[in-house]
């Protein structure tokens, strides 16, 4: 009988492998449709707020996809897909392209450059993601300081080729901030050797460190480091005050999550922009205040 059970398990966990690879062969076909029908793919953004007086400092392009059968995608279940087909880089010009227009048109309506952050996969770590922002960036005439691209740390497998990568970029003016730190691989001596903008310190070692002095201290360890070197530092995945309010006290400058805002279409990038701060931290010695 455990046999007979065994068996109808393996005969399961096969017909699910298969639909899993059935369904990934749909969406990178149905993919392949999307970056040719330009709406499809779109982007929100992610507020990014100065810790300090709450105000609105910077946003972060995330990816959706509208599918026309399955609604609207989350970046995980198309973009290994995108990858894997070597279609990430369409994903990314697309993504860049709606990004700046955007951009361009907070600019026009408020006088002020918001800066935008957008996501590069490691798996596109070559010179045509170069050319392909410079160019961008000189069409559009956007200050290429006002562009961040946000690399994880999985993608700094190989320095040498990051480097050449990243390097005209660099020189031009554009940001780079290395993405869900302290999840990946990486080093810190990494980072240095790179000598980064910023570094966006991952959700894991943000989440409850109100009540997790271990993970509090990680955190500070990072950000002490991360300013050592010279670098800014965002917190990700902040959802609760008390959490903010710790992060405050470690000198991170600037945070996101869904405490603080979910992430927006365009038009409610706009309307943060000349809102009253989201939340105001107290700095004083003490417990502080968080409204
Ligand atoms: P990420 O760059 O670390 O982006 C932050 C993710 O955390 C976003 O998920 C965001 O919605 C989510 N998040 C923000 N605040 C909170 C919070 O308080 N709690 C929780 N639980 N989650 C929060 P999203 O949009 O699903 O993106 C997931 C990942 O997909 C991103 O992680 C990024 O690595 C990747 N991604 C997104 N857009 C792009 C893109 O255009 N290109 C590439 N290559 N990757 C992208
Ligand atoms: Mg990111
Ligand atoms: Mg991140
Ligand atoms: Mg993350």
């Amino acid at each position: 009988q455990a046999k007979a059970a065994g068996r109808g398990r393996v005969v399961r966990f096969d017909a699910e492998i298969r639909s899993e690879a059935a369904q990934r062969l749909r969406l990178d076909a149905d993919l392949r449709h999307a970056l040719t029908h330009p709406g499809e793919l779109f982007c929100l953004y992610q507020p990014v707020f100065r810790v300090g007086d709450g105000r609105l400092s910077s946003v972060e392009a995330l990816v959706r996809w509208q599918h026309p059968a399955d609604g609207v995608l989350p970046p995980a279940l198309f973009v290994p897909i995108a990858e894997a087909a070597g279609t990430i880089a369409q994903v990314f010009a697309l993504v860049l392209e709606q990004t700046l227009a955007e951009q361009r048109g907070w600019y026009n309506r408020t006088g002020r450059w918001i800066p935008v952050a957008v996501n590069l996969s490691p798996r596109q770590l070559d010179a045509s993601t170069a050319d392909l922002v410079l160019t961008t960036l000189r069409r559009t005439g956007t200050p290429p300081d006002m562009l961040t691209l946000e690399l994880t740390e999985t993608g700094m497998a190989e320095p040498a080729t990051v480097a050449a990568a990243l390097g005209p970029l660099r020189r031009a003016g554009v940001r780079i901030a290395v993405d869900d730190f302290g999840t990946g691989y990486s080093s810190m001596a990494r980072v240095a050797d790179h000598g980064w903008d910023v570094v966006k310190i991952d959700r894991a070692f943000v989440a409850g460190i109100h009540r997790d002095t271990s993970r509090a201290a990680l955190a500070d360890a990072m950000v002490k480091m991360a300013h050592a070197l010279g670098m800014q530092t965002v917190a990700e995945g902040v959802d609760n005050a008390a959490d903010l309010q710790i992060l405050a006290r470690l000198g991170c400058e600037y945070a996101q999550g869904y405490l603080l805002s979910h992430p927006v279409d365009a038009v409610g990038i706009l309307e943060l922009a000349d809102t009253e701060p989201r939340v105001s931290v107290e700095l004083a010695s003490g417990p502080g205040r968080v409204e």
